[in-house]
């Protein structure tokens, strides 16, 4: 009969009392060669094997068949011979063949002498807990899908209201009304596009689906593009901006698409949280081998608590009148996102409320090489055009009769396929300058036709644009394969297409 107090107990009553009332974690020794030694009522609880079913039979009669394949036991002996312990999550097997989710850590008994005796093991299931993790990572995978599919959906939508603004835009006899609701469509439809990237831009990250594109890039020319994307918002809130930049080119490794993004972002928040009539200052420049770009506005400001901060995803500075100004607090995030896989790095300062702020984006140069490239912003609508036949492959049909009206109102004659075997034909029967073909056409994907038209030679002046949803690295790269020259990413910029257009009427020419 034990007395009621442990400190008069012998050891091993001690170890008696220990192993016969934790139940639960299972604990038990092996011998040196690797066999169970000793079983607590824990262990039987979480494995089911009484002591006397499991002394005597080997480590492994508790690891499923795949561990036992790879080896985990003798690893786990290795492991805490070497290291003094050994502790690792896995999946056990109980009696009955089913399985938990086991944290344990098995550790090595030597003798004074340093020899090894056996080891002793503590595990306990913590099934619930895995069960709880798994399920919030496929929560989340689901989400980022959600958020994947989600966007690509507002996509179409939001082409076909983009050109039709553009359409109304370019008609000559507006009232004064038209035009002004023409521009508030093409401002806010441009923010809306502006965060179904971002949020496609994030899960896609999320997903280690998202690639640079890199190529010789003037930093000047992204700024540009930002600048020129980031106008209408700008002038609607009639801030002045200050542009200053090097004469010469600024050369970086980088994707121009990701760049003017980076920038398109902080010019769209220095001028939503500016009040209206406020001063906006980019100065770029190239001091050894970084080159900086200064975004800094006489705005709303930031608190000093809030600056570390509003790079994470979804942080929002918790001010009621700043929630008029939109936004979801994902463009910060994908800024520094971006600016990092660029090897760059983006800071926040602010002197507090009301004080402004500046954003200050480094970015490395890399290579001081002279390149041919043409800057994107001139008035590219108002270039005079004639003739020229365009295919226009697209099964939406909104998406398809904005964009052909648009090319019209350029001076083009168009013709509109809705499926691939469609737009086969009818480009055997036209001989067209250029085909633009959606990849996701019905019957055969724009892929499909792309490569049929390049099997024959007597096509081969046709020019073939890809019109796609979506622009990863592997989507570009398949395009390529089946033989077009460019790959336009949905909602397609209108002023890039034309370009495009002129440049292959010049060189059919
Ligand atoms: P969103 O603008 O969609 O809220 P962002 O990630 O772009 O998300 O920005 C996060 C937060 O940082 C914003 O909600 C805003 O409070 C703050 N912020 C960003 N840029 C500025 C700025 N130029 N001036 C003041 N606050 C800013």
């Amino acid at each position: 009969m034990l007395t009621d107090s442990p400190q008069l107990w012998t050891d091993d009553e001690r170890w008696q009392v220990l192993m016969e009332n934790v139940k639960d974690f299972g604990i038990f020794m092996l011998d040196a060669d690797g066999h169970f030694a000793t079983w607590n009522v824990g262990a039987e609880r979480v494995l089911g094997f009484t002591a006397e079913e499991i002394l005597g039979l080997p480590f492994s009669t508790i690891f499923t068949p795949e561990d036992i394949e790879l080896q985990q036991p003798q690893f786990e002996f290795r492991e805490a011979r070497e290291k003094g312990r050994c502790e690792d999550e896995r999946w056990h097997v109980r009696k009955d063949g089913s399985r938990f989710w086991a944290s344990g850590v098995l550790t090595p008994l030597w003798t004074a002498r340093g020899v090894l005796r056996g080891f002793a093991k503590v595990v306990r299931d913590i099934t619930e807990r895995k069960m709880a993790e798994l399920a919030v990572t496929e929560a989340n995978r689901r989400k980022d899908e959600f958020l994947a599919i989600l966007s690509h959906e507002f996509r179409n939508p939001l082409s076909a209201i983009m050109n039709a603004a553009q359409i109304l835009k370019l008609e000559a006899s507006q009232g004064e009304a038209t035009e002004q609701a023409t521009s508030v469509i093409q401002r806010q439809g441009e923010g809306l596009i502006r965060i179904v990237d971002d949020l496609l831009d994030i899960s896609r990250i999320n997903n280690g689906k998202f690639q640079l594109l890199r190529e010789q890039v003037d930093l000047r020319d992204a700024l540009a593009s930002a600048l020129e994307a980031a106008a209408p918002l700008i002038q609607g809130r009639q801030h002045d901006v200050r542009y200053v930049a090097p004469e010469e080119p600024i050369w970086l490794e980088a994707d121009p698409h990701r760049l003017r993004q980076i920038f398109l972002n902080l010019l769209a928040n220095a001028a939503k949280y500016t009040t209206p009539g406020g001063q906006i200052a980019v100065v770029v420049s190239n001091a050894g081998p970084q080159a900086t770009v200064r975004i800094k506005d006489d705005g709303a400001g930031i608190v000093s608590e809030m600056l570390p901060r509003i790079f994470e995803l979804f942080v929002q500075v918790d001010n009621s009148t700043e929630r008029s100004s939109g936004g979801l607090g994902i463009g910060l995030s994908l800024v520094k996102r971006l600016v990092e896989m660029h090897g760059g790095k983006v800071e926040a300062y602010s002197d507090g409320i009301g004080k402004g702020s500046e954003f200050v984006v480094q970015l490395p140069i890399r290579c001081e090489r002279e390149f041919n490239t043409s800057a994107l912003g001139d008035d590219v609508f108002k270039a005079p055009r004639s003739g020229g036949k365009i295919l226009i492959a697209e099964d939406n049909s909104d998406a398809a009769v904005t964009m052909a009206l648009l090319l019209k109102k350029c001076g083009y004659q168009v013709t509109i396929a809705s499926s691939g075997p469609e737009a086969l034909q009818l480009v055997d029967e036209l001989r067209p300058d250029a085909a633009i073909l959606d990849i996701g056409l019905p019957g055969m994907d724009g892929c499909q036709v792309a490569q049929l038209i390049r099997n024959r030679p007597e096509l081969a002046q046709i020019r073939l644009l890809a019109l796609s949803g979506y622009g990863n690295a592997e989507d570009q790269q398949r395009s390529r394969q089946a033989g077009f020259e460019a790959h336009l990413i949905k909602p397609v910029e209108f002023a890039t297409l034309l370009k495009l257009l002129d440049g292959s009427r010049q060189a059919n020419a």
